[in-house]
């Protein structure tokens, strides 16, 4: 992705510094599993068991200087968001409010719950804000196999998609479903409001390309298979062995790839209802 030298969005809380040094009691096989489980978990952190984590230690100047320029690569994508959706925003008649990213390293309090690095990143709905810890970069490379920047270009996207269903009303929407309706249903939507941030993550990319010309040959690649390797289906039959589509609550990775690339050609909002799409009302 081009990024260097362009706007940094200045509603980055970084407690990087602050958050670290929690209780080192190694993350083992459990806690990559329960991690893997709940990659880009959609906002309810409050919801993952306390999981034990492995704490980072103190980086050296290098490792310090990548992290630095990881940070800095969050904050222009955040920035080319804010861009982005103030613009369809404003084609749709409305405002667009600009949600604030939270960097930390191990541990974090939301308003959602305390969460550790193994929850991934999320979007917490109450507070508004997105959490990010930089070394789900390393994750993506190494654990899933996913090179390149873009992934984590897509990661930030997807939950500023959040953000946007939480100002659209879907999130509490959620909220109430999740009261109403059993586990099995309430999976059914979970998949649909997070294949419609993998929507929102394409049409983000859409966008921006055209706005400001961020992509390089092979970035929507990358980006696609990072949807891939993160699909319900993938995780599944890497940490249990086999597939168990009552407990999706992302979508497979060929719907992952199906929506993002939906949201990446089409360019219209419109055509990122996932709620009402046949291909996940029926079953
Ligand atoms: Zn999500």
């Amino acid at each position: 992705m081009l990024w260097r030298g362009r706007r940094e969005s200045g509603n980055v809380s970084d407690r990087r510094s602050i958050s670290g040094s929690g209780i080192a009691i190694g993350g083992g096989a459990i806690g990559l599993i329960i991690y893997l489980l709940n990659v880009f978990l959609g906002g309810d952190p409050g919801q993952v068991p306390n999981m034990p984590y492995q704490s980072s230690r103190e980086l050296t100047p290098t490792e310090q200087a990548a992290d630095d320029e990881r940070a800095s690569f969050v904050k222009v994508v955040l920035a080319e968001t804010e861009d982005v959706w103030h613009k369809i925003f404003e084609e749709e008649g409305s405002r667009y409010s600009e949600p604030t990213l939270v960097l930390f390293r191990d541990m974090v309090q939301s308003a959602c719950g305390n969460a550790s690095a193994a929850s991934g990143p999320f979007y917490c709905p109450a507070d508004q804000q997105v959490y990010i810890d930089l070394s789900f970069y390393e994750e993506l490379q190494n654990r899933f196999n996913v090179s390149g920047d873009f992934p984590m270009a897509y990661v930030i996207a997807h939950e500023v998609g959040h953000h946007v269903q939480n100002l659209m009303g879907i999130s509490s929407k959620m909220q109430e479903l999740r009261q109403r309706v059993d586990e099995r249903e309430y999976n059914r939507y979970s998949v649909m409001a997070e294949l419609q941030a993998d929507f929102y993550a394409g049409l983000w990319a859409h966008y921006a390309h055209r706005m400001d010309t961020i992509l390089e040959e092979g970035d929507i690649e990358e980006a696609l298979n990072a949807a891939n390797a993160i699909g319900d289906d993938m995780l599944q039959k890497r940490s249990q062995g086999r597939i168990v589509p009552d407990a999706f609550t992302h979508g497979t990775s060929a719907q992952r790839m199906y929506w993002f690339k939906k949201g990446w050609t089409t360019g219209d909002i419109r055509q990122g209802d996932t709620f009402n799409d046949a291909s996940l009302t029926l079953r």
